[in-house]
């Protein structure tokens, strides 16, 4: 077991439970029995029309949480790595309320601000 201490211990543990929580959404939503990838073909639906935009849905939320799931995981290897806290743009130290808010945050505030509008598409 690795252990929680270190100076984002308190992220660490955020993240891992985050993390368990997404993964049994994760798990319910593609694998159980209404899932996306569960018994959903077994029963026998009378209207697969009416069932789609509900699909949809889940597979938004799904797709949500995978990349909530992706950025989390990322974030615990850069713990690890000890690259974790540290924006990925400039280097310096990602602000202590922000990491505290967004604990998968890849860059410093301003960074962060400056990638958004850069990516916004106009
Ligand atoms: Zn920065």
């Amino acid at each position: 077991m690795a252990t929680t201490s270190g100076p984002y211990a308190q992220q660490q543990q955020a993240l891992r439970a985050r993390r368990e929580t997404l993964l049994a959404e994760l798990r319910r939503e593609l694998h159980g029995d209404d899932g996306l990838l569960g018994l959903r073909s077994h029963r026998d639906d009378t209207d697969p029309e009416l069932s789609a935009p509900l699909d949809a849905l889940d597979l938004a939320q799904a797709l949500r949480d995978d990349a909530e799931f992706r950025r989390i995981e990322a974030a615990l290897q850069r713990i690890d790595n000890g690259s974790y806290g540290s924006c990925a743009d400039c280097g310096e130290p990602i602000e202590e309320h922000r990491l505290a808010a967004e604990p998968t945050a890849l860059r410093c505030v301003g960074c962060q601000d400056r990638f958004e509008r850069t990516h916004a598409g106009g």
